[in-house]
């Protein structure tokens, strides 16, 4: 529900990030309601929201800790806990199984995440090289350079829980573990990369004819919606009172989060360029020209 975050951190030294406001849901969270906060918590602008104390202690130990934690998503679902909580952990028997594990961490469950001591265990358990992570007993979580390869890792994460849920319906004696040499070759395989920027485009396209085919006011694409690197989206925000396009969304729940990261994109440079509430739906509008 409202128990999940994700963030992003805001260019400059400062290792300040944006992260969703507590008590939304996600299909909810617009450009302008994100919070902008620094690694103590303190909320660094006018804003009528807070933001969650668990989301801080995780969000803040993984910015603070890696430069290259541009993007951190951590969530709850079944699957992932699920498989969090399986003493083998993430099991080789999918091929999306052997693409997250060479990039995969554990961190053992300390309880709901309010000490503040717990994100030097968290951050040592990350290491230096994981960008995805199962957080025992509790869920997932994904950190990436970009938000594309924050959204990919978490999908593959994600979709290899489900698939070791399904697979150990049967019992752990009939699961088919892939042969090592298999295991290696795709270690090898996908050591430079887990190919966000392929991925993400084809998200926010299906995002774009799903939230067109549900609401028929927003017309066909334009011409600039064919292009491969960002399809259209008109608006992210509105004032108070007009309707908003991204609470009319009613996609998965993959391209949810699809949608976050995209106002964690627009949110950053409209802070950055434009100081003003509102600036990120222009940005959203203008079709990323000048992105
Ligand atoms: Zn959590």
């Amino acid at each position: 529900m409202i128990y999940t975050h994700i963030s992003a951190r805001i260019p400059g030294p400062e290792h300040h990030f944006l992260i969703n406001p507590y008590g939304m849901f996600f299909e909810e969270i617009t450009a302008s309601s994100l919070v902008k906060i620094d690694l103590e918590g303190n909320i660094l602008h006018e804003t009528p929201y807070f933001i969650n104390p668990a989301g801080f202690t995780i969000h803040s130990a993984v910015h603070s800790a890696r430069e290259d934690a541009q993007y951190v998503m951590h969530l709850h679902s079944d699957q992932g806990v699920a498989v969090s909580a399986q003493k083998d952990g993430l099991l080789p028997l999918s091929q999306h199984a052997l693409i997250v594990l060479p990039r995969l961490a554990y961190h053992d469950y300390e309880g709901i995440a309010l000490n503040l001591d717990e994100r030097e265990r968290l951050v040592a358990d990350l290491g230096e090289k994981s960008t995805l992570m199962l957080l025992r007993n509790h869920g997932t979580l994904s950190v990436g350079k970009t938000a594309a390869d924050c959204w990919t890792g978490m999908f593959y994460l994600e979709r290899a829980c489900k698939q070791q849920v399904m697979a150990l319906s049967v019992g752990r004696d009939n699961v088919l573990i892939a042969p090592q040499q298999a295991q290696d070759e795709v270690r090898s395989q996908v050591s430079r990369g887990i190919g966000g920027g392929l991925a993400w485009p084809g998200a926010l396209r299906r995002l774009d004819r799903e939230t067109r085919a549900t609401t028929p006011e927003l017309g066909a694409a334009p011409a600039t919606a064919r292009s491969p690197r960002f399809p259209p989206v008109r608006e992210t925000d509105g004032a108070p009172g007009q309707s908003c396009y991204l609470n009319r969304i009613h996609i998965v729940a993959a391209l949810n989060f699809a949608v976050m990261l995209l106002s964690l994109d627009a949110a950053i440079a409209a802070r950055h360029s434009v100081d003003q509430r509102g600036a990120a739906a222009r940005l959203f509008k203008s079709g990323w020209s000048g992105f």
